[in-house]
């Protein structure tokens, strides 16, 4: 059946492409090629034209007799970093081909609609006849900028290209310097590039921390540390149940079998990390390492070292805008076309493409189409790059997606601009050894053990904004999380509070305003709070929240100095993505694979189910950027992944 209707979709794709030939031939003869003989003439002028793109905005078109001279966006609200490109290349893309019929910008489809809509109505305006300036259904154009998806996948692959490869990587973070280092040295010629002027994405703003069940560090850690060791057992069973058990399990062994190689991979070559394991919300074996800054860069800048050490080429500044797929019957993809600085480029890829483009946190637009409660007044984590077109790039020739709308917050970003700044690590990394989680009037309001989507709508519930992590000074000492140095700096900044008693603490926390907002938090109800947490600790269970107590790795607050970090929810993972095989391969929507074009980490769904725990995207981004570098190389797979 599922053959059957692709035999009946490639029909129709052939018949949709000999139809748009035939129309091209007629379009490319003798009187039909005469534009403006076909133009109803316009009153020529300068409209300024008030439309709605995302936000409102100011289009000014200068219009001739018989064309679009020019089109300049005068004001615009557009969100900064996603609109960027739609704003820059639809207006000329419009003067180039005198048409509107052309594709939105990838992300931001809005804001491209917005300009197409100014340039229309200006037309009307000027008593010109919109459907004239339709170019793109007819002759080159049509071959050449077809905004059908299918057509695209078939239609059109370059006849030249300007540079080849083995394989091509797009997106600099974890996963595609992992993939793109494996498979030079698995011999393909490489090529990574990224749309950003550097490469790290949300990997090297990352908070460093990595969940991984053993290392070869392990056993001293585990010894000094008085801690239990972990099984992969226990994180993978972790894993299933903090995303709802909506994961693909295949790719959880990947990766949970995987950490510790690309731990230890990373050790042997320069990384370094603190003294502690760490026992995050919803892991329950003790497991998360953090870097010695406490910061992805520490990872991405040994994963740039090892990079650098192979022949692999890196150009910055270059966007992955299509995806080539061929119309033989392998329908195989075959290469990408970029936007440089130098202008459009073909690339081909020889062995394969893989995508490491990362998530959509940063896109407004597209992450409210699949969770719509989320509005733009939500703040996010992400670095500005996060706008997921590397999903929408491949979707439109063919592949499949799952898990679009588990989109996750983080609890404790900073309350001012929703950063995972170095202090928003404390209440992530201090549940295990006694961190306390306050709201405004000083109670608990969750376990702070808990999974982050319940952190998090728990504090959206709490009754007031922010809510704080409480911690006293023995969980500096002993915690082993907390750089003193770095907590210094925090509270120069006034970005983390240290007072001496609990109440000159709410005191403090009363004294600050929080995006322009003030609390009153109750110092006796703080000092209650905590007392009372501290005889929870003492008596090994929490009669409250029911939050795991290990007596002996879970510390008490009574001595001062007392500290307090505001914090609030922001847009944090996507969970969804692209649906791939445990071999890497990207999926079509009838979820065979598509020849030739892999996908790991952020920009992939299915691997964290509803909810990521935190810590386990380095690890997946990294060890299935790993693999997807060397299938695409070479087909083959890392000893690490399971026999199946
Ligand atoms: C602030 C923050 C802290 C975090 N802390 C942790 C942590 O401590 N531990 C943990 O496990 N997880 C953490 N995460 C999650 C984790 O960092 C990400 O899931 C992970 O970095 C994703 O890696 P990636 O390689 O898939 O994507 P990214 O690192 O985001 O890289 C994707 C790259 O692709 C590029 N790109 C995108 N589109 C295109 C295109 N069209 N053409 C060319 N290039 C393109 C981008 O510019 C970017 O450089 C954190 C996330 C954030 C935002």
């Amino acid at each position: 059946m599922k053959n059957f209707k692709k035999t009946m979709i490639l029909l129709l794709i052939l018949g949709m492409v000999f139809s748009l030939a035939a129309c091209g031939d007629e379009a490319d003869g003798g009187e039909a090629s005469e534009e403006s003989s076909e133009i109803t003439p316009m009153t020529e002028g300068e409209y300024l034209m008030e439309v709605d793109g995302y936000k409102p905005m100011t289009v000014e078109v200068t219009l001739s007799e018989t064309a679009v001279e020019s089109i300049e966006i005068i004001q615009h609200d557009e969100t900064e970093g996603v609109s960027d490109a739609a704003l820059e290349e639809i207006p000329k893309e419009i003067v180039e081909k005198q048409s509107v019929s052309i594709d939105a910008v990838s992300g931001a489809t809005e804001t491209s609609n917005g300009v197409i809509t100014a340039v229309t109505n200006a037309i009307e305006e000027a008593g010109g006849v919109v459907d004239e300036f339709k170019a793109a259904e007819s002759g080159d154009v049509a071959e050449e900028e077809s905004s059908d998806p299918v057509a695209l996948s078939s239609g059109e692959i370059p006849e030249s290209w300007d540079d080849t490869y083995d394989v091509v990587v797009v997106g600099g973070g974890f996963a595609g310097l992992a993939a793109a280092e494996n498979a030079s040295t698995s011999g393909a010629e490489t090529l990574l590039i990224d749309k950003m002027p550097a490469l790290g994405g949300n990997s090297q703003i990352n908070g460093g921390v990595y969940a991984s069940h053993t290392s070869r560090i392990a056993d001293d850690l585990y010894d000094k540390l008085n801690l239990e060791p972990d099984s992969a057992e226990q994180h993978i069973e972790d894993t299933l149940e903090g995303g709802d058990n909506f994961s693909d399990e295949k790719l959880v062994e990947n990766f949970v079998y995987g950490a510790p190689v690309f731990l230890d991979m990373m050790l042997e070559n320069g990384l370094e990390v603190r003294e502690s394991i760490t026992r995050p919300g919803g892991h329950y074996g003790y497991r998360t390492y953090t870097t010695i800054n406490g910061i992805g860069a520490d990872i991405v800048s040994v994963q740039r070292k090892m990079l650098d050490e192979t022949s692999t080429e890196v150009m910055l500044n270059t966007k992955m805008v299509q995806i080539y797929r061929d119309n033989t019957e392998e329908q195989r993809v075959v290469g990408i076309r970029v936007e440089t600085n130098d202008g459009m480029k073909n690339i081909k890829a020889e062995n394969g493409v893989v995508l490491t483009t990362g998530g959509f946190s940063g896109n407004e637009e597209m992450r409210s189409t699949h969770v719509p409660t989320l509005s733009e007044d939500d703040l996010t984590s992400n670095h500005v790059g996060a706008t997921g077109e590397g999903i929408t790039i491949a979707q439109a020739i063919g592949a499949g997606t799952k898990h679009m709308s588990y989109i996750q917050l983080y609890p404790f970003s900073n309350p001012e601009n929703g950063r995972l700044d170095a202090a928003a690590l404390i209440p992530f990394s201090g549940p295990s050894s006694g961190v306390v989680y306050v709201d405004v009037e000083g109670n608990r309001y969750v376990n702070e053990g808990g999974r982050r989507d319940v952190c998090a709508r728990a504090a959206q519930e709490s009754g007031g904004f922010p809510t704080f992590a409480i911690f006293g000074q023995e969980i500096v000492e002993k915690g082993g999380f907390i750089e003193e140095s770095q907590l210094n700096e925090m509270i120069d900044s006034d970005r983390v509070f240290k007072a001496d008693s609990l109440e000159e603490l709410a005191d403090m926390i009363n004294d600050h305003e929080y995006q322009g907002e003030s609390v009153s938090m109750p110092g006796e109800s703080l000092n209650e709070t905590i007392l009372d947490h501290n005889s929870y600790v003492a008596d090994g269970e929490d009669p409250e929240f029911g939050k795991q107590i290990d007596t002996g790795s879970m510390l008490s607050i009574d001595e001062g100095p007392y500290y307090a970090v505001p914090q609030w929810p922001s847009v944090h993972h996507t969970m969804g993505g692209l649906t791939i095989s445990d071999r890497t391969e990207v999926q079509d929507i009838y979820g065979e694979v598509i020849p030739g074009l892999f996908a790991a980490g952020e920009v992939v769904g299915g691997v964290h189910g509803s909810n990521r725990l935190g810590s386990n995207a380095i690890p997946d981004a990294a060890v299935h950027g790993y693999i997807a570098g060397q299938m695409a190389a070479e087909g083959t797979l890392p000893e690490f992944v399971p026999e199946r």
